[in-house]
């Protein structure tokens, strides 16, 4: 075991009231868990578990609920969402510091994932002025014309990484559409959505428009997903259980937008400088301690810069400060469970007793809190579990190469088809990056996350539909042919 680094005392964090939100209204559930610190392993509340009865209110707000908001004109419903995102903007300081504390990132990327957040319902705001339709040439005493209308209520799932920005990608687009929604975030990060929920509700929004539940999650998908009230389903989460909610909406024919996981491929071309190439992977890889879909999860490095690429790597990791996020100047925090450690020393101790060499890192660290430090790997065998299977975590596997086509060809070996990352400053090999990885988000040159105004979204089993930009409405959108002839 590694050993924790001596820190100053991390503040106190004011968690909140954790309930249920149906109809406009809190509730308090059949059950409960607990909720984790896990910078600590102390329980900073419990989370309520929604029982059929919960699950079925809320369906049934839900279903008010939309004809409420759709029929709202879209200059009301834009001027609610903006009052919504100005409160989470002016409250970004205390919702990062309980997102720091149920999740475990450092406060300066949980206060950003609040103020993204409120940016992003911003942009899905003023899509929902830009949900244009259009007309068609027809002949004289017709009109054609194509509408594009709010598909109904939405279940979303979310996972525990982004316990702001993932609830919110569903949230506003769905709202913006002029959809209602019954979101179940994670029950690891409760309290970062019902904040969000108070600044929709202070906003004005009508009762049973958004509708927030906690639960066993196969339960509450199984609940809510085949209820003919839901028309349309989203989920963000892990390739396996992303099937299985796939499968089952498509059994009772209902549209998806799936945002599963990836296992993103770096290739670092010789022409670029090693160093600074290897901090930008470095500040990408270390990002939410690598708890993230699109986090790069195996480098390529040419040879001819693979020494320079790897000391600098290695020293950039070891440099990065770990521990309590909510103490300053942390730059990662914890695992976000007991389960999500234990998950990546199993990759790390597979490579290793497959032969890699662990370059850093490479077992927990001693104490309470479920830290794991930055891990480079190098000569990891092509068999190794963390070649095939999504890390999650702090580890970097370094693996070489010499020819563009054979290292393209290794990419996108593997199923997943999230993101990928390219370092090269030759406008011809870019080229060849653009046209070859077969991956929905592609990245030269940086290691940067996500904007509101373009869209996000996987290829392969990573998934389809797309979030943000001017696609981020389409799939909480139907398409209506009007066909209108002024004469019977
Ligand atoms: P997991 O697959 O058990 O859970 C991921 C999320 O899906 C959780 O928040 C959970 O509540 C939800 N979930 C699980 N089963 C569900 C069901 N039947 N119905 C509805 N929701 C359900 O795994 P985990 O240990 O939390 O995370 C592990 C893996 O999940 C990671 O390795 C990664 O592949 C994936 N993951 C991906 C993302 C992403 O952003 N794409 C986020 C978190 C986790």
């Amino acid at each position: 075991m590694t050993s924790t680094t001596t820190l100053p005392a991390p503040p106190e964090v004011d968690y909140p009231d954790l309930g249920l939100y149906i109809d406009g209204e809190w509730k308090s559930g059949t059950s409960g868990q607990p909720v984790l610190n896990p910078a600590t392993g102390e329980t900073l509340g419990e989370v309520p578990f929604a029982g059929p009865a919960d699950l079925d209110a809320a369906l049934e707000a839900a279903d008010r609920g939309f004809r409420v908001w759709r029929d709202t004109p879209v200059a009301e419903r834009t001027a609610i969402l903006h009052r919504a995102a100005d409160l989470i903007r002016a409250r970004a300081g205390e919702i990062g510091r309980v997102m720091t504390a149920e999740e475990g990132k450092p406060l300066t990327e949980s206060t950003g994932e609040a103020h993204r957040a409120a940016t992003l319902l911003d942009w899905d705001a003023e899509e929902a002025r830009r949900a244009h339709g259009r007309l068609i040439p027809s002949g004289p005493g017709e009109t054609l014309s194509v509408h594009r209308v709010p598909i109904g209520p939405v279940a979303a799932f979310i996972p525990w990484n982004f316990p702001a920005g993932g609830p919110m990608r569903k949230i506003a687009a769905a709202l913006a559409a002029g959809c209602s929604i019954v979101i179940k975030p994670s029950e690891e990060t409760p309290g970062t959505a019902c904040l969000l929920a108070r600044c929709f509700a202070e906003a004005g929004l009508p009762a049973g428009v958004l509708n927030v539940v906690f639960g066993v999650p196969a339960e509450v998908s199984r609940h809510l997903i085949p209820s003919p009230v839901i028309r349309f389903v989203a989920f963000t989460g892990s390739v396996p259980v992303g099937k299985q909610l796939a499968a089952m909406a498509g059994e009772v024919m209902k549209p998806a937008l799936m945002e599963l996981g990836g296992h993103a491929p770096v290739i670092v071309c010789p022409d670029v400088d090693p160093v600074a190439a290897a901090r930008a992977c470095v500040r990408g890889k270390y990002a939410n301690a690598g708890q993230v879909c699109t986090s790069p999860s195996r480098f390529y490095v040419h040879s001819d810069l693979y020494d320079d690429f790897l000391g600098a790597f290695v020293e950039a990791s070891e440099a990065v400060r770990v521990g309590n996020g909510l103490a300053p100047g942390i730059g990662m925090g914890p695992l976000a469970s007991s389960r999500r450690r234990d998950a990546v020393h199993r990759l790390v101790s597979d490579a290793r007793d497959r032969g890699a060499e662990v370059l850093t890192g490479g077992s927990p660290v001693d104490g309470p809190g479920y830290f794991y430090p930055p891990t480079v790997l190098a000569g990891v065998p092509d068999d190794a579990a963390i070649l095939s299977e999504e890390p999650f975590g702090p580890v970097a596997p370094l693996l070489r190469f010499d020819d563009l086509d054979e290292v393209l060809a290794r990419a996108n070996a593997l199923p997943f088809g999230l993101a990928a990352y390219g370092f090269t400053h030759r406008a011809d090999v870019a080229d060849r990056l653009v046209r070859g990885f077969e991956a929905g988000i592609l990245s030269l040159n940086h290691t940067g996350g996500s904007v509101p105004h373009a869209p996000s979204g996987g290829w392969k089993d990573s998934g389809y539909g797309r979030e943000g930009g001017a696609e981020g409405l389409d799939g909480y959108l139907v398409t209506k042919r009007v066909s209108h002839r002024l004469a019977v």
